[in-house]
Parts: C-alpha cells; structure tokens; sequence
C-alpha cells in the first residue's frame, strides 16, 4: 500500500516525541505533526528536577534534546495544524494544508492555557499579560509583577519571578496550595513574594498595556493592584475538541483511555496529559509515549496478515 504511514503522531511534546523515539526504532514509518513549536508544555519550564538522570536541565533544552534526537533517528516532522481525523481501516489525519493516510494514530497534543475569561485578556494578553514566566520574565526585571494560581506552575513562576522582578504578588483562590510541599517550603524562602490569598481577579486593567487588576477577596473586599506584569498559571485544558466526533472524552474533555493508551477506536492511541489520569508530570507522559508506540506496533504487527 503505497503513501499510508505507520504510525502518525499527532503533538511533538515529550509524550509525541518519544512514542516517535520507539516507532521509529521499530523500524516503523513515523510521521510528527505539530501545530505550533516542538516541546509542547515543558519548554515553559525553567527547571526541570524530578527527570531521572537530570538533577536539572531546563525545559527548553530538555524539548531541544528530545526534537533532535527524534531527527537523527529520521523521522519525518511536519508543522501543520491537525483539524480532523477519520477512522477506518486505513485512517486519515487532516491538517489544514493537506490528508495523510495512516494505519495508526497517536493523540499527544497535550493541554492548552486555562483563561481567566474576562474582559481584556486577550487584548493585554503579551501586552503585560502572559501565560510562560520563562518566556517572558526577563522583561520584568526590577518591576512589580502578580501571578496567579496555587499550582506547581503557579509557585514554579512565582519563585522563578522572584529572582528578576523587584517584588512579585502571588494571588490565589484559596488558602492552600495544590503545589508540591518542597515548592510552597521554598516560596515561604523568598522575601519580595507577597501572598494574596482566597482571592480573585475581576477585572483586566490598561489600554495598550495592562496596568492594574482589581482583585475580590472571599470576603466580597475589592481592591486595586498596581503592576507591570501578570502570569496567569491557572491550569491547562487538554486539546482534544478535534477529535471529539470519533474519540470517547470525560466530562473535562480528556481522552477516556487506561494506562494501556488505547481509545475506544481500535489503532488510534492516546499519549500524555491529554488522557484521562493521576499523575500529569514528564516522566508520566514519555512513559505514555513509550507505552502508545508500543500497542501501535503490535496492533500493526496483528493486522499484517491482512495486509494493512
Ligand atoms: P493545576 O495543578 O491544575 O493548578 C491550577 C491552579 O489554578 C490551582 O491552584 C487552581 O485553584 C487554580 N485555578 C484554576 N482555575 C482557576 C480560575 N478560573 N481562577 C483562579 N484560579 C484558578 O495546574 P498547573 O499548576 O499548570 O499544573 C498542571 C499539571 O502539571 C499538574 O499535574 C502539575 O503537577 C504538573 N506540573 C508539574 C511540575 C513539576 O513537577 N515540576 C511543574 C508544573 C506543572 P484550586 O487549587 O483552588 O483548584
């Protein structure tokens, strides 16, 4: 059958680009999509801890790393957005400049930055609004800037923050953090952060930048702050609405799927955080990748006799 690939891995985040790792290997014919920069989420990250083998390794060249070795093995990386894809025997993946015809598929797209949802936001948003503290930080040095969200990438930002701007306000809905014990010990070390807790942002203030935010505290208090520069680290949402038509998701929208990666559609996989599970870390999401390739190639390897 001429023109079908493998395996075709929709997302080049840790998760796509080690199940690209071990397709490959497998002396599979592997095709990447990605709709925007390889590394997915993890590029974000200013510092990676918890990787086996890497005391610390930033997340962008972790995602380097990843993308390059992916490339020496040979396989094929396009960066074309996903819109649809069709099941069949032979499946179709649908990009917005053209169709691939493939025998598997593995979904590894990953989340998308959780909004606030008022007003202004996307206006201001670049304009003193941003979602990546390691992106963007370095253009803070010396100002006031707020973070918002009690998560490991809220305090994760906060800390990182802390070292470029003259003062940093972390603002969060309650009074504990979901943050990992070691993160919060750590934000507590840092003089110039300031905590506002049981509170929350509702209103986006500035024109051309963003200038203030009004913050209500539980109490119904509403108040005025003024800064430089807001990161919003409130969550993600998994990036699934494409494949919704075919693909069983759970009320949040992630991939129903066990620890085995399959979907409901037989050869088409799930890989990372866009899956149904416990535990959204790194090493649980190459671990997916590993695991997606591996039923990929044995449920090629089932169909053989059949000449898929
Ligand atoms: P998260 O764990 O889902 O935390 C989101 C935070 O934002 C929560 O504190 C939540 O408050 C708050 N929030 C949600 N919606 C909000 C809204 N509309 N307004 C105000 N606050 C809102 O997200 P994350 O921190 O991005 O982490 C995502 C995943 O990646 C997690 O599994 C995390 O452990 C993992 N991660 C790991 C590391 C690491 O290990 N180094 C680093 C970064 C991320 P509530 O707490 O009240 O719900």
């Amino acid at each position: 059958m001429n023109n079908v690939y493998d395996v075709i891995i929709i997302g080049a985040g840790p998760a796509g680009m080690t199940a690209a790792i071990y397709a490959k290997r497998a002396k599979k014919n592997v095709l990447v999509f990605e709709k925007a920069n390889y590394g997915g989420q993890i590029i974000t990250t200013n510092d990676v801890e918890n990787f086996p083998t890497y005391k610390h390794i930033s997340g962008f060249e972790f995602a380097q790393n990843l993308y390059n070795q992916i490339i020496e093995l040979g396989v094929e990386v396009k960066f074309e957005k996903v819109i649809d894809i069709k099941d069949g025997e032979v499946k179709e993946v649908i990009t917005s400049d053209n169709a691939y015809k493939t025998k598997t598929i593995i979904l590894a797209t990953g989340a998308d930055n959780r909004k606030l949802g008022i007003e202004n936001e996307d206006k201001l948003t670049g304009k003193g609004i941003s979602y990546c503290a390691t992106c963007d930080g370095n253009f803070y040095k010396d100002k006031i800037v707020a973070v918002n969200g009690g998560g490991n990438t809220a305090l994760e930002d906060a800390i990182y923050l802390s070292e470029i701007a003259k003062k940093v306000y972390l603002i969060h809905r309650r009074d504990s953090f979901r943050a990992d014990e070691i993160l919060v010990n750590e934000l507590k070390t840092k003089s110039n952060i300031e905590l506002i807790l049981n509170s929350n942002i509702i209103s986006l203030n500035g024109n051309d930048k963003l200038e203030s935010i009004d913050i209500k505290n539980n109490d119904g208090n509403i108040s005025n702050l003024k800064i430089d520069g807001l990161f919003l680290a409130i969550g993600r949402n998994p990036e699934n609405q494409n494949f919704a038509k075919i693909i069983n998701l759970d009320e949040k929208g992630y991939i129903i799927a066990s620890e085995d990666c399959h979907t409901n559609k037989e050869g088409i996989f799930v890989a990372g955080d866009n899956r149904v599970k416990d535990l959204r870390q790194l090493v649980t999401a190459t671990s997916d990748g590993a695991i997606a390739a591996t039923e990929a190639i044995k449920y090629i390897n089932s169909k053989k006799s059949t000449n898929l």
